[in-house]
């Protein structure tokens, strides 16, 4: 490794700086970012990369982005933060109206958190309460897909059916099922030659009869399941779970921490499905929301479930929230990115671009031993690979190539920032097939 400005603050992260989700011993050197400008990000070697993974799938208007860097800048000149449990701030009602205003279907109401597990954590909370509030004491049950992600606190975890993120962090809180996800599993277990089956509304009626659809409080779902392999469910998906829960008196939640604010090609995942008519009850946003400048996640509801919280027989309100939830400068940077957003219409980019690149991504790794399928909506596609060996060498090799994307299990996700052009979009994913060609060959 030569040596560079940064060696200091390298031994500093090798010395003290506990990664998350992350192995302790691994013989790859860590990647070393220093800087970031448009869709490209600078190690501390001054190597430049494509990012094909905007960050966490949160850097929707890329690095150095100079409106968002100011709005950031002036409010935290003006007033960082104030706690909304006693006060109101410019930026956090501005936003709630903005969030609002994206929000045909009549979600109107908007509570700020950090990140998004806590957002689902308080979606979790809202639902719950609710029924409580209202009379409905029996109804506690979440139901979530089983593949679905939603967090990585206790609550979060407990939504999410993965072992990989729950064993050992037990005991998990009661009052969770998980959902057939909405994906051929003998197509996920990469069976030969056989009639795909994708489980539906008939086998989640099932499921829910068995605890009792009266005890079930909130079904919450990702319209793409994102972490859990780019799964993306058969259109009509959302509207059916919509009418389910209606039948049976169900909040739906949509957790769109990876989807919304534009990544699927709509605003909000929910509406390739749902449209202005209709909607979730409940829908937590999240990574896009504040382009990653800074951390923050909105809970969104219905006006009439909030009006439900003036008669909580403790306060007359919601007994939740955080010391930093909504912050001023926070907020501050999400109405800029959503300036950008809505402004450039990044959502209508994401759809042509990401169109652009599952067609080049198809044709170019049509019979590839190294890869099972090709899929995606938006710009949140994803590659599945033969093995999650073959998905880490891809992206280590692309990444060596100067190309950054993620590996999750054996699938590869391509999810740019929303700005990328149509050629970068095409050139990254041209390098990442040569990485699967590369991998294929050898395998
Ligand atoms: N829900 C979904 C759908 C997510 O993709 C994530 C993050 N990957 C979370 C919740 C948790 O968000 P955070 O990491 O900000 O806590």
């Amino acid at each position: 490794m030569p040596a560079t400005l940064f060696d200091p603050a390298r031994r500093a992260d090798s010395g003290h700086l506990w990664h998350p989700w992350s192995p302790i011993r691994s013989d790859s050197p860590r990647l070393f970012l220093t800087s970031g400008e448009g869709c490209r990000v600078t190690d501390d070697t001054g190597r430049s990369y494509l990012d094909l993974r905007a960050g966490t799938l949160n850097a929707t208007v890329g690095y150095g982005e100079q409106r968002v860097v100011d709005a950031i800048a002036r409010q935290a000149r003006q007033l960082m933060t104030w706690d909304l449990a006693e006060v109101a701030t410019e930026p956090a009602a501005l936003l709630a109206e903005r969030i609002a205003a994206l929000c045909p279907q009549g979600l109107s109401r908007t509570l700020f958190c950090n990140s998004g597990s806590e957002g689902v954590e308080a979606a979790l909370k809202i639902a719950r309460m609710f029924h409580w509030i209202t009379g409905d004491k029996e109804r506690t049950v979440v139901a979530s897909w089983a593949d679905g992600y939603h967090g990585a606190t206790t609550a979060g975890i407990a939504a999410t059916g993965a072992a990989f993120r729950r064993d050992g962090a037990g005991p998990l809180p009661e009052g969770f099922l998980h959902l057939a996800t909405p994906r051929c599993a003998a197509c996920a277990a990469g069976a030969p030659g056989h009639e795909c089956r994708v489980p539906g509304v008939g086998e989640w009626e099932a499921q829910l009869a068995a605890v009792g659809a009266h005890r079930v409080a909130a079904i919450l779902v990702e319209p793409v399941l994102s972490v859990g392999g780019v799964v993306v469910p058969p259109d009509g998906t959302l509207a059916a779970l919509r009418a389910l829960c209606e039948r049976h008196g169900i909040l739906l939640i949509a957790d769109e921490v990876a989807t919304g604010i534009g990544r699927t090609g709509h605003m909000l995942g929910f509406q390739h499905d749902l449209g202005d008519g209709t909607g979730p009850d409940i829908v937590v946003t999240s990574k896009g929301l504040a382009g990653g400048y800074a951390p923050l996640a909105a809970v969104t509801v219905r006006e009439d479930i909030y009006e439900a919280f003036a008669d909580d027989p403790y306060l007359g309100g919601l007994r939740h929230g955080h010391t930093t939830g909504g912050h001023a400068t926070s907020c501050a940077a999400a109405l800029a990115v959503l300036d950008i957003v809505e402004g450039e219409d990044l959502p209508a980019r994401a759809a042509a671009v990401g169109r652009a690149v599952r067609e080049q991504l198809s044709a170019d790794l049509a019979g590839n031993p190294a890869v099972r399928e090709v899929r995606g909506r938006g710009l949140l596609i994803g590659v599945e690979t033969s093995s999650i060996g073959a998905a880490q060498d891809v992206a280590a090799l692309a990444q060596r190539a100067g190309v950054l994307v993620r590996a999750f299990g054996p699938v590869l996700t391509i999810a740019p920032p929303l700005v990328i052009t149509e050629a970068d979009a095409l050139a990254g994913a041209r390098t990442v097939v040569d990485a699967l060609h590369a991998v294929g060959g050898a395998r």
